[in-house]
């Protein structure tokens, strides 16, 4: 299947197989006395904020526009509003879904609920999912958004500073750490940089200027950008640092704190990476993202305070080797501080890897045999397959 082609994994577009292109299905629809947002499946992140912002309301999606709703929705939908809302599954009321069966059915709550826990972070392994509905939340027209930028002898007293920072925040405020070397495009020279991001969730601007400026005291950046910018604005302003067809290969982790050896492996990894076609973010969790049962949905670990992503976006083969083995190495390293837990639209393709076992990496083993069973009762001869694949449980006496 094929959204917003944007799988890390590559496998939205494949050598054999059929792929299905929705992205003409690409319709928004917002009921802004409800508060909810019908979406069909081939949308991407850009049209559901274009859609919604007249309304002021957003519903909480990812960091880059151009991403599809669909893949990021049936992952998980880390973004700006995390901390505020939840991710996008946090926040998805329905799906219609076309089975491998050719049914069509919905999945709610209310409706074949077992397949409406398997939709939120398991991924396309249960059906074609055509149109999502979600809940949406206010947000103002001009939202209180911003970017500390801080160079490499900045790091170590600014990360001190974010770990504290990050330790006590309202749920309002979510921000994300990046290291990277800025694409001429961002204007801040060739030198590896540490941003840290922000987004203020609430019409009491007043209140998230005082708790960012807690962070500006206590770890002034060298350069700020602070102009106010529309919502679907912000959601788009990191689009430029991945341009489309890039190659690339992801990994991740999460933490429950930034302990002095997570910080430690940040700053050495962000000095080696002198090259544009790579970088790493800290998304800072918790809020309503933490609040989730662990058992309500698929994705791994509520508890994480703090996720991790290694990604890659070079444009040439040649990098293939250098850009991976660095991704590969930094994961390996910093994942025995992990906490658990793996966060599958964050994952590049592992073909030598054993899918089972990748598949418990993501989820641990009970959320694992419970999507298992539903694939069986969905797809039960694993027809949907080109992707983060959850095999199907194979039947016993009792069941079958
Ligand atoms: C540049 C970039 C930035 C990103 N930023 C974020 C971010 O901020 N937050 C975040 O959480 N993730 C982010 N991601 C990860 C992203 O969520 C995943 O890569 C996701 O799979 C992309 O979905 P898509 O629809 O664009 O991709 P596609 O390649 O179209 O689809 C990916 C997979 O999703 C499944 N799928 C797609 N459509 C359907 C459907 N209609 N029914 C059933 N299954 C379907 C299929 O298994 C398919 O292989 C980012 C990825 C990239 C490349």
């Amino acid at each position: 299947m094929r959204g917003g082609g944007h799988n890390v994994a590559g496998n939205g577009t494949v050598d054999d197989g059929l792929v299905l292109d929705l992205s003409r299905l690409n319709g928004v629809e917002v009921d802004a006395e409800a508060r909810t947002v019908r979406v069909a499946a081939g949308a991407t992140l850009a049209q559901v904020d274009r859609a919604t912002e007249p309304a002021n309301v957003a519903v909480p999606t990812g960091v880059v526009s151009n991403t599809g709703i669909a893949g990021l929705t049936l992952g998980g939908g880390v973004g700006w509003l995390t901390r505020a809302h939840g991710l996008t599954v946090d926040n998805l009321l329905s799906a219609e879904v076309v089975t491998v069966a050719g049914d069509t059915v919905t999945a709610s709550e209310a409706e074949n609920p077992d397949l409406f826990w398997g939709l939120r972070g398991g991924g396309g392994n249960f059906g074609v999912v055509t149109e999502f509905t979600f809940r949406a939340h206010p947000i103002p027209s001009l939202p209180l958004t911003g970017t500390f930028v801080y160079p490499a002898p900045l790091w170590a007293s600014a990360l001190a500073a974010y770990a504290a920072w990050t330790s006590d925040l309202p749920d309002e405020l979510t921000s994300v750490l990046t290291f990277t070397v800025p694409p001429p495009i961002m204007g801040l020279g060739s030198d590896p940089l540490m941003l840290v991001g922000y987004a203020w969730a609430s019409e009491d601007t007043a209140s998230g200027a005082e708790v960012v400026d807690r962070l500006r005291r206590a770890a002034p950046p060298a350069v700020e950008a602070k102009e106010p910018v529309s919502w679907a604005a912000w959601q788009s302003s990191a689009d430029a640092i991945f341009p489309r067809g890039s190659r690339g290969y992801w990994r991740n982790s999460s933490f429950d704190r930034l302990d002095p050896d997570v910080i430690a492996a940040l700053i050495r990894r962000g000095t080696e990476q002198t090259w544009i076609g790579t970088g790493f973010d800290i998304h800072h969790l918790g809020g309503a993202f933490g609040r989730v049962p662990e058992d309500a949905t698929p994705f791994p670990s509520r508890a994480a305070r703090y996720w991790l992503n290694i990604y890659g976006f070079w444009a040439e083969p040649v990098d293939d080797i250098a850009r991976k083995g660095f991704i590969r190495a930094f994961g390996d390293e910093v994942e025995p501080l992990g906490s658990g837990g793996r966060y599958l639209n964050f994952l590049g393709e592992e073909p030598e890897a054993d899918p089972v076992q990748q598949a418990q990496q993501v989820y641990g083993v009970s959320k694992l045999e419970r999507l298992a069973i539903l694939k069986r009762d969905y797809d039960p001869q694993n027809l949907l397959r080109r992707n983060h694949n959850v095999r199907p449980a194979v039947p016993t006496g009792d069941t079958d």
